[in-house]
């Protein structure tokens, strides 16, 4: 059985990103830049105020008087969109709001609270410095300075940074068409009476939250029966129609789990079946050459994924697997996941061979993150991995794990 990181490693050699497009800056969160992006204006661009306040010529004012109590004949009012117009002279001052354009001439500007304004002066008891509260033009950015790589995930501030270097529209990836088909005869919708044998089916809504939490806006989500007809009928039109199938379920060694079988009789060429994790052990990869993808040329396959149907080993399985494909998909190179060190408030047993995602709760103790184990860890209990807020990551051959150990800790993240 191949590792997780073997597994992982396997799934990126075949994603592909997607076909680039262009949006406007409106729709554009969530996406990831295809190119590089230059600023195509200065920021800031004009010398402005940071604060409301007065804007003074220091020349002529020596540097004794400057620490001293001064007053400035104050010439006009220069308001955020204003221009900034004439020059100010020595001995005058000029009144800025935050954000005003900074007139020739004017060297600082001093906060509105240490000044006192009377008669047309303004007297300022404070000493002056050279440059202060002013925003200089390009400080931040030159016009044409690359500022935003392509692989970049677009972010509020991102979309924030994109519209004040001048961007209307940019080029992103699409992101992938998704569906996911789960089986099994035992599955019913919520909001219905359980016959004898049933139970309400989770994966359905889990695997749906999971994929819009991250952006996907295009998936379909079909429960069927365990019927080896319907299933590959259905197989078949959603491996024609989507970038990444989800199977669900039916992958394991039961007398119904079909899935396997059926993907082959379909032409999905597997890449592996079963890793050495728990939970989730019979996950399923292979890919598919689809002819109708929007893919750039030279690679048309889509991804197929077999998860299993315990619901923490779908979500999981999901979460591990399917969310790192999606991304590369995407456009992204890094991934997001982030794992963190941290200190065992119990111990932990398990058997050697797999390595073990342990559903945990990570909190700062007096400087120190300590994660405990929750309540609920097999791999039919969602209620352990609803409280959980990380996954503690046990390595696959070691079986015991002491109070006070160190031990990885991968944050769970449901948004990107
Ligand atoms: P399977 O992978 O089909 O053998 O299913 C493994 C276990 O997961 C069985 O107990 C199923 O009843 C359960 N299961 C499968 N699909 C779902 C689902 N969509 N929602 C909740 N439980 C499921
Ligand atoms: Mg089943």
């Amino acid at each position: 059985m191949i590792s997780y990181d073997e597994a992982l490693a396997r799934i990126y050699q075949c994603c592909y990103p997607m076909a680039k497009k262009k949006l406007g800056l409106e729709d554009a969160n969530g996406h990831v830049l295809a190119s590089d992006v230059a600023a195509l204006v200065d920021f800031p661009p004009f010398d402005q105020s940071a604060v409301d306040g007065f804007g003074i010529s220091l020349a002529g004012v020596d540097s004794a008087v400057k620490e001293q109590e001064n007053s400035f004949a104050v010439v006009r009012t220069v308001f955020a969109g204003d221009a900034p117009g004439a020059p100010v002279e020595k001995g005058q001052a000029v009144k800025l709001m935050t954000g005003a354009p900074v007139p020739e001439g004017v060297d600082t500007v001093v906060m509105k609270e240490v000044c006192t304004e009377r008669q047309g002066k303004v007297v300022i008891s404070k000493a002056l410095q050279p440059g202060a509260n002013i925003r200089r033009r390009a400080e931040e950015f030159c016009a044409g300075d690359k500022t935003l790589a392509a692989g970049t995930r677009i972010t509020p501030p991102v979309v924030g940074l994109l519209a004040t270097l001048g961007h209307a529209s940019l080029e992103v990836f699409a992101k992938p068409v998704v569906s996911v088909v789960l089986t099994g005869n035992e599955l019913v919708a919520p909001g219905t009476e359980l016959g004898a044998g049933q139970i309400y089916d989770s994966n359905s809504y889990t695997l749906a939250a999971a994929l819009s939490g991250m952006g996907i806006e295009q998936y379909r989500v079909l429960r069927i029966k365990d019927n080896r007809e319907v299933i590959k009928q259905k197989l078949a039109a959603a491996l024609d129609e989507s970038d990444v199938l989800l199977t669900v379920g039916g992958i394991s060694v039961g007398d119904r789990d079909v899935i396997k079988g059926v993907l082959a009789e379909l032409g999905v060429q597997e890449v592996f079946w079963k890793v050495a994790i728990k939970p989730g052990k019979p996950l399923y990869f292979g890919t598919y050459n689809n002819e109708a993808l929007k893919a750039p040329a030279g690679n048309d396959s889509s991804l197929v994924f077999g998860l299993p149907g315990n619901p923490v080993a779908a979500l999981l399985g999901f979460n591990q697997f399917v969310k790192p494909a999606l991304q590369r998909m995407m456009g992204e190179s890094n991934g997001s996941s982030l794992t963190v060190p941290a200190v065992l408030t119990t111990g932990m047993r398990k058997k050697p061979g797999r390595e073990q995602w342990a559903r945990g709760v990570l909190h700062p103790v007096e400087g120190q993150l300590r994660v405990s184990p929750v309540q609920g860890q097999q791999s039919h209990m969602l209620g352990g991995l609803a409280q959980a807020n990380c996954l503690i990551v046990l390595p696959a051959e070691q079986s015991d794990f002491k109070e006070g150990e160190n031990v990885r800790v991968k944050l769970l993240q449901w948004e990107w």
